[in-house]
Protein backbone atom coordinates (compact mmCIF):
# COMPACT_ATOMS: atom_id res chain seq x y z
CA UNK A 1 0.00 0.00 0.00
CA UNK A 2 1.73 3.07 -1.59
CA UNK A 3 1.16 6.18 -0.08
CA UNK A 4 1.59 9.01 -2.75
CA UNK A 5 1.92 12.93 -2.26
CA UNK A 6 0.77 15.31 -4.96
CA UNK A 7 1.37 19.09 -4.84
CA UNK A 8 -1.87 21.09 -6.51
CA UNK A 9 -0.86 23.97 -8.32
CA UNK A 10 -2.36 27.15 -7.74
CA UNK A 11 -2.99 29.83 -10.00
CA UNK A 12 -4.87 33.18 -9.28
CA UNK A 13 -7.16 31.49 -6.64
CA UNK A 14 -7.93 28.31 -8.81
CA UNK A 15 -6.22 25.02 -8.78
CA UNK A 16 -4.81 24.46 -12.39
CA UNK A 17 -5.92 21.25 -14.69
CA UNK A 18 -2.53 19.67 -14.08
CA UNK A 19 -3.13 19.60 -10.33
CA UNK A 20 -5.77 17.07 -11.44
CA UNK A 21 -3.70 14.97 -13.73
CA UNK A 22 -1.15 14.71 -10.67
CA UNK A 23 -3.78 13.05 -9.01
CA UNK A 24 -4.21 10.46 -12.21
CA UNK A 25 -0.49 10.05 -12.24
CA UNK A 26 -0.29 8.91 -8.73
CA UNK A 27 -3.05 7.08 -8.46
CA UNK A 28 -1.01 4.45 -11.24
CA UNK A 29 1.69 4.58 -7.91
CA UNK A 30 -0.57 4.17 -4.85
CA UNK A 31 -2.79 1.80 -6.49
CA UNK A 32 -5.10 0.79 -3.71
CA UNK A 33 -2.86 3.05 -1.46
CA UNK A 34 -3.36 7.14 -0.31
CA UNK A 35 -2.82 9.67 -2.21
CA UNK A 36 -2.35 12.95 0.03
CA UNK A 37 -2.47 16.49 -1.44
CA UNK A 38 -0.70 19.70 -0.60
CA UNK A 39 -1.75 22.68 -0.84
CA UNK A 40 0.52 25.80 -0.23
CA UNK A 41 -0.57 29.40 -0.37
CA UNK A 42 -1.48 32.31 1.20
CA UNK A 43 -5.50 30.63 1.47
CA UNK A 44 -5.45 27.62 0.13
CA UNK A 45 -8.13 25.77 2.42
CA UNK A 46 -11.25 26.57 -0.09
CA UNK A 47 -9.57 24.31 -2.99
CA UNK A 48 -9.24 21.23 -0.53
CA UNK A 49 -12.54 19.70 -1.98
CA UNK A 50 -11.86 19.79 -5.45
CA UNK A 51 -8.76 18.09 -5.40
CA UNK A 52 -10.95 15.51 -3.51
CA UNK A 53 -13.47 15.26 -5.99
CA UNK A 54 -10.55 14.49 -8.31
CA UNK A 55 -9.41 11.52 -6.60
CA UNK A 56 -7.24 12.74 -3.57
CA UNK A 57 -7.76 10.78 -0.35
CA UNK A 58 -6.58 13.07 2.30
CA UNK A 59 -5.19 17.07 1.88
CA UNK A 60 -2.94 18.85 4.05
CA UNK A 61 -2.87 22.48 3.26
CA UNK A 62 0.01 24.98 4.24
CA UNK A 63 -1.14 28.83 4.86
CA UNK A 64 1.40 31.77 5.46
CA UNK A 65 0.64 35.02 3.55
CA UNK A 66 5.07 34.65 2.90
CA UNK A 67 3.53 32.05 0.34
CA UNK A 68 1.06 33.69 -1.39
CA UNK A 69 3.73 33.85 -3.88
CA UNK A 70 5.77 30.99 -4.85
CA UNK A 71 9.24 31.36 -3.67
CA UNK A 72 11.43 27.74 -4.06
CA UNK A 73 12.82 28.94 -0.53
CA UNK A 74 9.16 29.35 1.34
CA UNK A 75 7.86 25.95 -0.82
CA UNK A 76 10.51 23.59 0.15
CA UNK A 77 9.89 24.62 3.73
CA UNK A 78 6.71 23.96 3.92
CA UNK A 79 6.91 20.46 1.80
CA UNK A 80 10.27 19.33 3.95
CA UNK A 81 8.04 19.96 6.82
CA UNK A 82 5.11 17.58 5.39
CA UNK A 83 7.64 15.19 3.55
CA UNK A 84 9.07 14.63 7.08
CA UNK A 85 5.71 14.20 8.87
CA UNK A 86 4.16 11.63 5.97
CA UNK A 87 7.15 10.13 4.50
CA UNK A 88 5.48 9.24 1.38
CA UNK A 89 6.86 6.63 -1.28
CA UNK A 90 5.83 8.54 -4.19
CA UNK A 91 5.94 12.01 -5.01
CA UNK A 92 4.64 13.79 -7.81
CA UNK A 93 4.38 17.56 -9.28
CA UNK A 94 3.73 19.25 -12.28
CA UNK A 95 6.13 19.80 -14.66
CA UNK A 96 5.86 23.30 -15.08
CA UNK A 97 7.93 26.27 -14.50
CA UNK A 98 7.14 25.89 -10.76
CA UNK A 99 7.67 22.19 -10.77
CA UNK A 100 10.83 22.27 -12.83
CA UNK A 101 12.07 24.80 -10.04
CA UNK A 102 11.19 22.75 -6.71
CA UNK A 103 11.55 19.31 -7.97
CA UNK A 104 15.33 19.85 -8.58
CA UNK A 105 15.88 21.52 -5.03
CA UNK A 106 13.53 19.04 -2.97
CA UNK A 107 14.98 16.07 -4.84
CA UNK A 108 18.68 16.87 -3.44
CA UNK A 109 17.04 17.73 -0.34
CA UNK A 110 15.55 14.76 -0.14
CA UNK A 111 18.48 12.49 -1.75
CA UNK A 112 16.39 10.88 -3.84
CA UNK A 113 16.29 10.84 -8.02
CA UNK A 114 14.00 12.85 -9.95
CA UNK A 115 12.09 11.83 -13.64
CA UNK A 116 10.90 14.86 -15.03
CA UNK A 117 8.71 15.32 -17.94
CA UNK A 118 7.03 12.65 -17.36
CA UNK A 119 3.80 11.85 -20.38
CA UNK A 120 3.18 8.54 -19.25
CA UNK A 121 2.93 6.00 -16.53
CA UNK A 122 1.92 2.56 -16.80
CA UNK A 123 2.04 -0.51 -14.64
CA UNK A 124 3.69 -3.91 -15.33
CA UNK A 125 3.09 -6.28 -12.76
CA UNK A 126 4.95 -4.98 -10.04
CA UNK A 127 7.05 -2.58 -11.73
CA UNK A 128 5.96 0.94 -12.37
CA UNK A 129 7.09 2.35 -15.76
CA UNK A 130 7.65 6.27 -16.54
CA UNK A 131 7.79 7.50 -19.90
CA UNK A 132 9.61 10.83 -21.19
CA UNK A 133 10.64 12.16 -24.17
CA UNK A 134 14.78 12.41 -24.99
CA UNK A 135 16.30 14.19 -28.25
CA UNK A 136 13.78 17.20 -27.84
CA UNK A 137 10.86 14.74 -28.41
CA UNK A 138 12.66 12.64 -31.23
CA UNK A 139 12.48 9.53 -29.13
CA UNK A 140 10.99 8.68 -25.89
CA UNK A 141 12.53 6.15 -23.00
CA UNK A 142 11.29 4.42 -20.36
CA UNK A 143 12.30 4.38 -17.01
CA UNK A 144 11.75 2.33 -13.87
CA UNK A 145 12.80 3.34 -10.00
CA UNK A 146 14.25 0.80 -7.87
CA UNK A 147 14.94 2.23 -4.61
CA UNK A 148 13.92 5.28 -3.14
CA UNK A 149 11.04 7.36 -3.47
CA UNK A 150 9.51 7.56 -6.45
CA UNK A 151 9.36 11.11 -6.99
CA UNK A 152 8.37 12.52 -10.92
CA UNK A 153 7.17 15.77 -12.95
CA UNK A 154 4.55 15.20 -15.11
CA UNK A 155 3.68 17.51 -18.56
CA UNK A 156 0.71 19.15 -18.35
CA UNK A 157 -1.99 17.80 -20.76
CA UNK A 158 -0.15 14.13 -20.92
CA UNK A 159 -2.24 12.04 -18.47
CA UNK A 160 -5.82 11.86 -18.13
CA UNK A 161 -7.55 13.52 -15.04
CA UNK A 162 -9.90 10.92 -12.83
CA UNK A 163 -13.42 11.26 -13.46
CA UNK A 164 -14.77 14.13 -11.11
CA UNK A 165 -16.94 13.08 -8.59
CA UNK A 166 -18.31 15.51 -6.26
CA UNK A 167 -19.49 12.77 -3.21
CA UNK A 168 -16.43 11.79 -2.73
CA UNK A 169 -15.20 13.14 0.68
CA UNK A 170 -11.71 13.05 2.62
CA UNK A 171 -9.95 14.57 5.19
CA UNK A 172 -8.60 18.01 5.27
CA UNK A 173 -5.78 19.04 7.99
CA UNK A 174 -3.27 22.14 8.18
CA UNK A 175 0.17 21.91 8.87
CA UNK A 176 1.15 24.49 10.68
CA UNK A 177 4.85 24.86 9.45
CA UNK A 178 7.08 28.21 10.76
CA UNK A 179 7.72 29.46 7.27
CA UNK A 180 11.42 31.61 8.30
CA UNK A 181 14.56 33.58 7.07
CA UNK A 182 13.25 33.43 3.72
CA UNK A 183 15.94 35.02 1.40
CA UNK A 184 13.27 35.97 -1.85
CA UNK A 185 10.70 38.54 -1.31
CA UNK A 186 8.31 38.65 -4.41
CA UNK A 187 7.57 42.17 -4.21
CA UNK A 188 5.44 42.78 -7.67
CA UNK A 189 4.48 40.33 -10.24
CA UNK A 190 4.03 42.12 -13.98
CA UNK A 191 2.50 39.95 -16.38
CA UNK A 192 3.26 40.41 -20.16
CA UNK A 193 -0.11 39.86 -22.49
CA UNK A 194 -1.49 36.39 -22.53
CA UNK A 195 -4.59 37.23 -21.54
CA UNK A 196 -7.37 34.21 -21.51
CA UNK A 197 -6.09 30.48 -21.75
CA UNK A 198 -3.11 29.52 -20.28
CA UNK A 199 -1.02 28.27 -23.09
CA UNK A 200 0.68 25.03 -21.48
CA UNK A 201 -2.42 23.97 -20.16
CA UNK A 202 -4.82 24.92 -23.55
CA UNK A 203 -6.92 22.48 -25.45
CA UNK A 204 -6.09 24.19 -29.08
CA UNK A 205 -3.01 26.33 -29.70
CA UNK A 206 -3.09 28.85 -32.47
CA UNK A 207 0.93 29.41 -33.44
CA UNK A 208 2.38 31.94 -35.43
CA UNK A 209 6.21 31.91 -36.82
CA UNK A 210 7.76 34.55 -39.15
CA UNK A 211 5.19 34.02 -41.83
CA UNK A 212 2.27 36.20 -39.80
CA UNK A 213 5.27 39.16 -40.74
CA UNK A 214 4.43 41.97 -38.45
CA UNK A 215 2.51 42.25 -34.88
CA UNK A 216 -0.58 43.00 -36.21
CA UNK A 217 -0.05 39.96 -38.26
CA UNK A 218 -1.19 37.99 -35.59
CA UNK A 219 -4.84 39.34 -35.32
CA UNK A 220 -6.08 37.11 -37.70
CA UNK A 221 -4.67 33.97 -35.59
CA UNK A 222 -6.06 36.00 -31.92
CA UNK A 223 -9.69 35.55 -33.74
CA UNK A 224 -9.20 32.13 -34.59
CA UNK A 225 -8.05 31.54 -30.83
CA UNK A 226 -10.95 33.26 -29.77
CA UNK A 227 -13.77 31.45 -31.62
CA UNK A 228 -11.97 27.49 -31.07
CA UNK A 229 -11.49 28.76 -27.35
CA UNK A 230 -7.45 28.17 -27.21
CA UNK A 231 -3.99 30.39 -26.98
CA UNK A 232 -1.92 31.52 -29.39
CA UNK A 233 1.45 30.67 -28.92
CA UNK A 234 4.53 31.45 -31.63
CA UNK A 235 7.97 30.37 -32.71
CA UNK A 236 11.42 31.92 -31.41
CA UNK A 237 11.41 33.68 -35.44
CA UNK A 238 8.16 35.92 -34.08
CA UNK A 239 9.38 36.66 -30.63
CA UNK A 240 13.07 37.54 -32.25
CA UNK A 241 11.35 39.70 -34.94
CA UNK A 242 8.84 40.99 -32.07
CA UNK A 243 5.73 40.39 -33.15
CA UNK A 244 4.95 39.08 -30.22
CA UNK A 245 6.00 38.62 -26.07
CA UNK A 246 9.13 35.76 -25.50
CA UNK A 247 6.02 34.33 -22.91
CA UNK A 248 4.09 33.06 -26.26
CA UNK A 249 7.32 31.11 -27.46
CA UNK A 250 6.55 27.58 -28.32
CA UNK A 251 10.11 25.26 -28.35
CA UNK A 252 13.04 23.89 -26.80
CA UNK A 253 13.64 27.39 -24.99
CA UNK A 254 10.27 27.90 -24.69
CA UNK A 255 6.84 26.38 -23.83
CA UNK A 256 6.21 22.67 -23.93
CA UNK A 257 2.64 22.62 -25.29
CA UNK A 258 0.81 19.25 -26.20
CA UNK A 259 -3.00 20.20 -26.94
CA UNK A 260 -5.33 18.36 -28.47
CA UNK A 261 -5.27 20.67 -31.88
CA UNK A 262 -2.08 22.83 -32.41
CA UNK A 263 -2.20 24.92 -35.75
CA UNK A 264 0.69 26.31 -36.96
CA UNK A 265 0.76 29.51 -38.92
CA UNK A 266 3.80 30.83 -40.91
CA UNK A 267 6.21 28.14 -38.85
CA UNK A 268 8.85 26.27 -41.06
CA UNK A 269 9.49 23.63 -38.59
CA UNK A 270 12.79 23.80 -36.89
CA UNK A 271 14.09 20.89 -35.22
CA UNK A 272 13.98 23.23 -31.50
CA UNK A 273 10.01 24.65 -32.62
CA UNK A 274 9.55 20.89 -33.31
CA UNK A 275 10.76 19.94 -29.61
CA UNK A 276 7.82 22.34 -27.71
CA UNK A 277 4.34 21.16 -30.02
CA UNK A 278 5.72 17.76 -32.20
CA UNK A 279 3.46 15.55 -29.38
CA UNK A 280 0.41 17.60 -30.00
CA UNK A 281 -2.31 15.34 -30.38
CA UNK A 282 -3.25 16.45 -34.16
CA UNK A 283 -0.88 19.10 -35.87
CA UNK A 284 -2.34 21.26 -39.19
CA UNK A 285 0.26 23.39 -40.57
CA UNK A 286 -0.58 26.18 -42.82
CA UNK A 287 2.87 27.17 -44.50
CA UNK A 288 3.30 28.97 -48.60
CA UNK A 289 5.95 26.20 -48.86
CA UNK A 290 5.08 22.60 -49.80
CA UNK A 291 8.86 21.84 -48.67
CA UNK A 292 8.58 23.04 -45.52
CA UNK A 293 9.63 20.79 -42.67
CA UNK A 294 6.75 21.85 -40.59
CA UNK A 295 4.35 19.19 -43.03
CA UNK A 296 6.57 16.18 -42.07
CA UNK A 297 5.19 16.46 -38.61
CA UNK A 298 1.89 18.00 -39.45
CA UNK A 299 -1.46 15.43 -39.52
CA UNK A 300 -3.64 17.89 -42.06
CA UNK A 301 -1.14 20.30 -43.89
CA UNK A 302 -2.94 23.46 -46.27
CA UNK A 303 -0.39 24.82 -48.69
CA UNK A 304 -1.07 28.79 -48.87
CA UNK A 305 -1.48 32.08 -47.74
CA UNK A 306 -1.71 32.09 -43.81
CA UNK A 307 -3.62 35.28 -44.11
CA UNK A 308 -6.80 34.04 -46.92
CA UNK A 309 -6.46 30.41 -44.77
CA UNK A 310 -6.56 31.52 -41.31
CA UNK A 311 -9.38 33.87 -41.76
CA UNK A 312 -11.73 31.26 -43.86
CA UNK A 313 -10.93 28.48 -40.91
CA UNK A 314 -12.20 31.21 -38.35
CA UNK A 315 -15.44 32.11 -40.60
CA UNK A 316 -15.92 28.66 -40.98
CA UNK A 317 -15.88 27.40 -37.42
CA UNK A 318 -17.87 30.35 -36.47
CA UNK A 319 -20.54 28.48 -38.35
CA UNK A 320 -19.93 25.54 -35.94
P1 LIG B 1 11.20 30.78 -40.45
O1 LIG B 1 12.10 29.63 -40.34
O2 LIG B 1 11.70 32.01 -41.09
O3 LIG B 1 9.89 30.29 -41.19
C1 LIG B 1 8.87 31.13 -41.61
C2 LIG B 1 7.91 30.27 -42.44
O4 LIG B 1 6.78 31.04 -42.78
C3 LIG B 1 8.51 29.76 -43.75
O5 LIG B 1 8.39 28.34 -43.78
C4 LIG B 1 7.66 30.42 -44.83
O6 LIG B 1 7.44 29.57 -45.94
C5 LIG B 1 6.38 30.66 -44.09
N1 LIG B 1 5.58 31.80 -44.60
C6 LIG B 1 5.99 33.06 -44.92
N2 LIG B 1 4.94 33.82 -45.26
C7 LIG B 1 3.84 33.03 -45.19
C8 LIG B 1 2.47 33.25 -45.43
N3 LIG B 1 1.99 34.47 -45.78
N4 LIG B 1 1.60 32.23 -45.25
C9 LIG B 1 2.07 30.99 -44.89
N5 LIG B 1 3.36 30.73 -44.65
C10 LIG B 1 4.24 31.73 -44.78
N6 LIG B 1 12.69 28.23 -32.32
C11 LIG B 1 11.48 28.06 -31.75
O7 LIG B 1 10.44 28.21 -32.40
N7 LIG B 1 11.40 27.74 -30.42
C12 LIG B 1 12.49 27.56 -29.64
O8 LIG B 1 12.34 27.27 -28.44
C13 LIG B 1 13.78 27.71 -30.22
N8 LIG B 1 14.88 27.52 -29.49
C14 LIG B 1 16.11 27.61 -30.13
C15 LIG B 1 17.27 27.33 -29.40
C16 LIG B 1 18.49 27.39 -30.02
C17 LIG B 1 19.73 27.05 -29.23
C18 LIG B 1 18.58 27.75 -31.39
C19 LIG B 1 19.89 27.81 -32.07
C20 LIG B 1 17.44 28.06 -32.09
C21 LIG B 1 16.19 28.01 -31.48
N9 LIG B 1 15.02 28.30 -32.18
C22 LIG B 1 13.82 28.09 -31.59
C23 LIG B 1 15.06 28.91 -33.53
C24 LIG B 1 14.80 27.94 -34.65
O9 LIG B 1 16.01 27.33 -35.05
C25 LIG B 1 14.21 28.69 -35.87
O10 LIG B 1 15.07 29.73 -36.25
C26 LIG B 1 12.82 29.29 -35.62
O11 LIG B 1 11.97 28.31 -35.07
C27 LIG B 1 12.26 29.78 -36.95
O12 LIG B 1 11.02 30.39 -36.71
P2 LIG B 1 9.93 30.41 -37.88
O13 LIG B 1 9.61 29.03 -38.30
O14 LIG B 1 8.84 31.28 -37.40
O15 LIG B 1 10.68 31.24 -39.03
Amino acid sequence: MKKVLVLGEISDHHLRNVSFETIAAAKTIAGDGEIVALLIGETVQSLSDEMIHYGADRVITVEDEQLKNYTSDGYTQALGNVIETEKPEGIIFAHTALGKDLAPRLASKLGTGLISDVTGIEQQEDTIIFTRPIYSGKAFEKKVIKEGIAFATIRPNNIEPLKKNEDRTGEVTVNNVEIKDLRTRIKEIIRNSTDGVDLSEAKVVIAGGRGVKSEEGFEPLNELANVLGGAVGASRGACDAEYCDYALQIGQTGKVVTPDLYIACGISGAIQHLAGMSNSKTIVAINKDPEANIFNVADYGIVGDLFEVVPLLTEEFKKL
